[in-house]
């Protein structure tokens, strides 16, 4: 039987055995950790558990669409809902505002709340579903690198509409002209930070991303986050995939420019048929494949943001908090040039929260909650981290402990923190970035590295620090391109 070898076993990475599975590979994932999941995992601690990286689930169809691809109902085996409210927002003056998840009562609601006209609101959403309508199918499903892309039905729709995509601005340039309200700006703004980005470089194109949430829906999986990495691994285990767990790969063998096998760091040497890598692209090459040339003009490319997490257990119940909320900075302009420009995080950071007791209620022990406290940060480029870390810390407490006029301190119960070293040293994402490379640069979707090898063959790259790039579904997209390329075992046109 044809053989795939897997390296890592992040989302994207299953989701790519997975569906070389139903192609008829016989599939083997290495995963460095003891567990699946890379940055979709979570953990218990003192008896509260909590979801350790992705929080925000759009897209579930996408999951969805490996089950039936296996033959099986989804709902059988992953559930989740949607979810009926977005996220709950506050700023610094006591505003409040409830994203509620159908987009008229959201556009009224910021009406009501400081005035700015729901038809601004409902405009903006309109030709957000648009970007995402026009682009879906020309730059996330498909690989840019064939040239079969170019010249196909969507990329002609994709030309004719490009002068209403808004490229050649940044997003908050576009949103600034849009909407007369800052406050406005500055929630539709927010959203460059669902990959890492700042709404002061990137291109107007990532408005792209409030159609998913405001339109398509937000959702939770009933099991936690956690329940797609576990659902999808069994989905692969029915279809025969096998997971070898604590075995870091060390080499990807390569053969007169034909990738054929891995090695393990115990120095076990495994033969495949098709290779791909799941592992960030920078330490795949710089570590797996030493003797290759690597892409210096992709691999440094500026990273994505990264992020510092507090979990902490807390000893009571916030009924004004919900699944979601955030905790807006008054100065979101120096927000953001801290985080790129300095490298460092500011005094008054913006604050998201995530409670997954609040549809999980054993996720915390009775009147208890359990908090993932996140704050943007920069990539690790060898900061002060320690110093940086219990400055934010500080900051985060005062800020929530005023708002939610209650010491927050005292309530903490049990903590544990993640921060880029961490996230780094877990999945190997270089630098700790959690999207790969930034979308800041207008160009940064033919920036990132291809997901196949154009110098050694049978070698693919899936998972978020490859096109289309980071975030579930984007890691998603990229399975279903590898897959695609990778064809079924004979396929003889594949690459
Ligand atoms: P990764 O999760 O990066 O996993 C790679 C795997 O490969 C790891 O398990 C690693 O151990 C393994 N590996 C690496 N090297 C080797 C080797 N040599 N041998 C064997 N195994 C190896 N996304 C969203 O969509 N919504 C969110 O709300 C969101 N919030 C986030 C919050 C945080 C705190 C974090 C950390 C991330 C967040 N993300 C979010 C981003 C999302 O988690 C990632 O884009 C996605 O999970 C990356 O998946 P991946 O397939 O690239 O693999």
């Amino acid at each position: 039987m044809a053989t795939a070898a897997l390296i890592g076993a992040g989302i994207g990475g299953i989701a790519t055995a997975i569906r070389l599975a139903v192609n008829g590979w016989q599939v083997t994932v290495f995963e460095a950790n003891a567990r699946p999941g890379g940055k979709l995992t979570d953990f218990e601690q003192d008896g509260f558990r909590f979801d350790a990286g992705p929080s925000l689930f759009t897209l579930p169809h996408l999951v969805d669409d490996l089950f039936r691809l296996a033959g099986e109902n989804p709902a059988d085996h992953f559930r989740y809902m949607r979810l009926p409210e977005i996220c709950r927002y506050r700023w610094n003056d006591g505003t409040r505002l409830v994203a509620d998840a159908d987009p008229e009562i959201f556009a009224r609601n910021i009406e009501q709340a400081w005035g700015e006209p729901a038809g601004h609101v409902r405009a903006f959403l309109r030709q957000s579903a648009f970007q995402y309508r026009t682009t879906e199918n020309l730059f996330l499903r498909r690989s840019l690198h064939q040239p079969g892309t170019w010249f196909s039905r969507e990329a002609l729709r994709g030309y004719l509409a490009i002068p209403k995509l808004d490229l050649f601005r940044t997003q908050h340039a576009a949103n600034a002209s849009r909407f007369q309200h800052p406050k406005t700006v500055q929630l539709f703004d927010r959203y460059a930070t669902y990959n890492g980005s700042d709404p002061y470089q990137a291109p107007a194109l990532l408005n792209l991303i409030p159609h998913l949430e405001c339109h398509e829906g937000a959702y939770f999986p009933v099991d936690g986050m956690i329940g797609i990495t576990s659902a999808l691994e069994k989905l692969a285990q029915r279809l025969g995939v096998v997971f070898r767990y604590e075995t870091p790969v060390t080499r990807i063998l390569v053969d007169r420019r034909i990738a054929t096998g891995v090695l393990t760091e115990s120095d076990e040497r495994h033969v495949f048929d098709r290779i791909v890598s799941n592992m960030d692209i920078t330490p795949t090459y710089r570590r797996l494949l030493p003797d290759e040339k690597a892409p210096e003009r992709i691999l440094g490319q500026p990273r994505s943001g990264s992020g510092l997490v507090f979990y902490w257990g807390i000893g009571k119940t916030f009924p004004e908090l919900g699944l979601h909320s955030l905790f807006f900075s008054d100065d979101y302009r120096k927000e953001f040039e801290d985080q790129f420009i300095r490298k460092t995080i500011a005094d008054d950071p913006t604050i998201y929260l995530h409670i997954t007791a609040k549809y999980r209620p054993d996720d915390a022990p009775p009147g208890c909650e359990n908090w993932f406290v996140l704050v943007n940060a920069p990539a690790n480029e060898g900061q002060d981290w320690p110093v940086i870390i219990a400055r934010t810390r500080q900051h985060i407490l005062t800020k929530l402990s005023r708002l939610l006029q209650t010491d927050i301190a005292a309530l903490i119960r049990t903590e544990a923190i993640l921060d880029p070293i961490r996230i780094e040293q877990r999945t190997s994402s270089a630098q700790g970035a959690l999207y790969g490379t930034s979308s800041n640069n207008p160009m940064a979707a033919f920036l990132r590295h291809p997901n196949f090898s154009s110098r050694v063959g049978h070698l693919y790259f899936t998972g978020g620090s490859v096109h289309p790039g980071g975030g579930i579904p984007l890691c998603l997209y990229s399975s279903e391109i590898v897959a695609s390329l990778i064809g079924k075992p004979g396929n003889t046109t594949c690459r």
